[in-house]
């Protein structure tokens, strides 16, 4: 899954839910952004196009999962 997420730069947000536990932390860091699934795990809300202002958020999303499942890519290199 991934979101876009406008800032100095322009990022992707990657879940790899292969080694996403899903136990919300990331829902709880980016509730503007993503949403729990009925199983727990994150999914983006409607809108996919993400505000500038979260994208410290989403920097302290990836720092802070406990399971490494979280990468901002630069869209140039996607
Ligand atoms: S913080 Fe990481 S492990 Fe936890 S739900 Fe989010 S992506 Fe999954």
């Amino acid at each position: 899954m991934t979101h876009t997420v406008p800032g100095d730069d322009t990022w992707r947000l990657h879940i790899d839910w292969t080694r996403c536990d899903g136990r919300g932390l990331c829902i709880e860091l980016l509730p503007e952004i993503l949403d729990r699934d009925d199983w727990g795990y994150p999914v983006s809300l409607t809108t996919p196009v993400i505000s500038p202002r979260y994208g410290v958020a989403a920097r302290d999303a990836v720092a802070l999962c406990p399971r490494l499942a979280l990468t901002l890519i630069p869209l140039r290199d996607s």
